[in-house]
């Protein structure tokens, strides 16, 4: 079987933890080099920047973009142009509008780009979306909570424009929500949480409905601990669907379900060597969307500082 000849841009957390041991166990891809401004990875060639990738390895044929969304944008820009195959790291983008352009620019080129979201290939999200659609569901309550120090220690681009704050973690929810959920929801109100000091909140309240008016209510907070606290509760005529550790356990009317053992970023990377062999793309801006419009309709509260 031809390996496809990856990079990886951004050597940070999520690419040492997630992307590296994934690609290294996927054998239908070869990691060949990664680009980083200040991180280095054994055994393959690095350079500091994309562009310097992108001019010494004419022969790459996909780059996985790992950096935070805002300098992401100038990145999966220039892959796209140099005809490389790019799979995002979620956010898919600081804003929407720079996702809608590097979809369009993907698909005039014939290249695959994969908004990746890893919350969805959990152990019990697909079960969860199958077990839903034939459901009559009454209510959604989200709750998605988590202590910021623990999870993003150091990480001072959350709290900036483009971080999204607490919607960084919380988007993995509404990645699952817009999954699971059979009818498009609507955001109706969203109160925002935000430390004087920051840019961005550290708590959120969201309410939306679908489009059979089952209320969605989401609690998003920074401020938990120490045991973080990711769950969707779906109230159905049937019964109540729990996915609990972020999408990895799955309860239906009290009972556990066995799931399978694939894990999100082995899972992400075959979807992403799947799209690619199909030459197809996968670009759902719905949970960045949800966001969106959080901070359109958002009231804002001041909060005490934050200090790290
Ligand atoms: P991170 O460690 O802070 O950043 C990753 C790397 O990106 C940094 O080490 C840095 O490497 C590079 N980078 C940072 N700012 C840059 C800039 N302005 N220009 C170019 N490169 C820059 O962040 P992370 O936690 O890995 O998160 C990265 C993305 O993965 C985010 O979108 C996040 O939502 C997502 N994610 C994170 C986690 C998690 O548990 N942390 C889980 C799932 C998904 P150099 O300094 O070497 O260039």
């Amino acid at each position: 079987m031809k390996k496809i000849s990856i990079a990886l841009v951004g050597i940070g957390k999520i690419a040492r933890d997630q992307h590296l041991p994934a690609i290294a166990a996927d054998p239908r891809f070869e990691l060949v080099a990664c680009a980083s401004r200040n991180a280095s990875v054994e055994g393959v060639r690095n350079y500091p920047t994309l562009e310097a990738l992108l001019a010494a390895e004419p022969h790459v044929e996909a780059i996985s973009l790992s950096a935070p969304p805002l300098p992401r944008f100038a990145q999966a820009r220039a892959a796209l142009a140099a005809g490389k195959h790019v799979m995002l790291e979620k956010p898919p983008g600081g804003c929407l509008s720079e996702v809608r352009a590097l979809e369009q620019m993907a698909s005039c080129a014939g290249l695959t780009l994969f908004a990746s979201w890893h919350s969805r290939h959990a152990l019990g999200v697909e079960a969860a979306r199958t077990w839903l659609a034939t459901q009559d569901i009454r209510s959604v309550n989200v709750r998605w909570k988590e202590d910021v120090r623990r999870w993003h220690p150091g990480q001072t681009w959350i709290w900036e424009p483009g971080g999204l704050g607490v919607f960084d973690p919380g988007i993995n929810a509404l990645s699952i929500v817009t999954w699971i959920m059979p009818r498009e929801l609507a955001l109706v109100s969203s109160t925002l949480g935000i430390p004087s000091n920051r840019q961005m909140p550290i708590s959120a309240d969201l309410e939306l409905f679908d489009t059979a008016g089952v209320p969605v209510h989401v609690e998003f907070d920074w401020r938990h601990g120490p045991q973080e606290l990711w769950e969707i509760e779906v109230k159905t005529a049937d019964g109540v669907l729990l996915l609990s550790q972020g999408g990895n356990r799955l309860h239906i009317d009290g009972r556990e379900v066995a799931l399978g053992a694939v894990h999100e970023y082995p899972s992400l990377y075959a979807h992403w060597r799947n799209l690619i062999e199909r030459g197809e793309r996968d670009v759902d801006v719905r949970p960045l969307g949800i966001v969106a419009d959080a901070f359109l309709l958002g009231r804002r509260e001041i909060l005490e500082p934050f200090v790290e």
